[in-house]
């Protein structure tokens, strides 16, 4: 019996050793989430040094109109913080996500965009510069209304 004790103690050191070693690993990584980059134009709109027209906005989103239209409805959701694109992304970035895909039929039906399944929208993010990206700070389209449409 005692032998058995020895190694589950043992054990129990290395696991609390382990835990130990884990927990510096995420002190010396600060999360980035709140990034924001004073030479991105998205950051710009974010932070109102640029004007744009607001669709929507809490504490980790935005959102607002595209200025050049593809689609009678067109507007944009960008996390505030500064993501370069969806190569980027992090599992830290997974309720983040979520909460931007979860808002866009709402937004979508909001600004005009018909129901499903007769109407619907678009979303599409351009991703790198073979993926069509042209601002480098993650962005998802929301694309929407009566066809044709100027593009897409
Ligand atoms: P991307 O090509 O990167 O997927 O899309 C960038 C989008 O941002 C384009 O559709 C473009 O019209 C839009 N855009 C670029 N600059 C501005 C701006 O200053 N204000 C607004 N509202 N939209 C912009
Ligand atoms: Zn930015």
């Amino acid at each position: 019996m005692k032998p058995a004790k020895i190694k589950l103690a043992d054990l129990a050191r290395h696991r609390l050793a382990r835990h130990r070693e884990e927990r510096s690993d995420v002190a010396t990584y600060p999360k980035p989430t709140m990034h924001t980059d004073p030479n991105c134009i998205f950051c710009k709109i974010v932070a109102g040094k640029i004007p744009s027209k607001k669709v929507y906005e809490d504490e980790e989103i935005f959102a607002f109109h595209d200025i050049n239209p593809w689609a009678p409805v067109h507007f944009l959701i960008i996390p505030k913080a500064h993501i370069l694109s969806m190569a980027h992304v992090e599992p830290e970035h997974e309720a983040l996500l979520g909460r931007i895909l979860l808002l866009a039929p709402r937004l979508a039906l909001e600004q005009g965009a018909r129901p499903y399944p007769e109407g619907g929208f678009r979303i599409v993010t351009n991703t790198g510069a073979e993926g069509g990206q042209e601002v480098h700070h993650l962005h998802f389209h929301v694309m929407g209304g009566p066809r044709p449409w100027l593009r897409g």
